[in-house]
């Protein structure tokens, strides 16, 4: 489904996202009993999507969940990395990433990375319980659906002239 119309020099092609989305859950210490609340209340709504984590937000989300959880490394360890390699190889279709706002992470870098990966490719991350409840419970979530790819490809050959 074409949501809006978009002129040919911002977005030149869309990628589909499949009914049943690809999911990266992240969370930093402080986030993640946050999360797991989160996750818990939306199970019936996860379970219908492939779930994909860091290492450590994901392991306690197959087990509160008792579903699987395919694990990424621990996130200081290069896990949010691989969830933003994921993202610009079109394996993940929606991030929900609950980092700490109070506390600098040894991985500052990484986060900054997935944050831009994520804008970069134009997928529906959500970075608070408020926002993700507003993206789970979206009627997109059971459909096919088109996402925009702006051509960032052309905006750098243009640059370069
Ligand atoms: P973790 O990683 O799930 O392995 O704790 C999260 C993060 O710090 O990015």
């Amino acid at each position: 489904m074409k949501r809006i119309k978009s002129h040919p020099d911002i977005a030149s092609h869309t990628t589909t996202m499949p009914k049943k989305k690809k999911i990266g859950l992240v969370a930093h210490d402080f986030r993640k009993m946050d999360m797991l609340d989160w996750a818990e209340f939306n199970r019936d709504v996860l379970k219908n999507h492939e779930l994909y984590g860091t290492g450590t937000t994901g392991g306690l989300i197959s087990e509160k969940l008792d579903l699987p959880v395919h694990r990424f490394m621990s996130g200081p360890l290069g896990g949010d990395l691989q969830i933003g390699a994921a993202i610009a190889e079109g394996n993940l279709d929606i991030l929900i990433f609950f980092w700490d706002p109070l506390q600098a992470q040894p991985h500052d870098v990484d986060v900054k990375a997935l944050l831009r990966m994520s804008v970069v490719y134009n997928i529906p991350l959500a970075c608070d319980r408020a926002s993700a409840d507003f993206l789970i419970t979206s009627p997109l979530m059971d459909e096919e659906y088109d996402r925009f790819l702006v051509d960032y490809g052309k905006r750098l050959k243009d640059e370069a002239k």
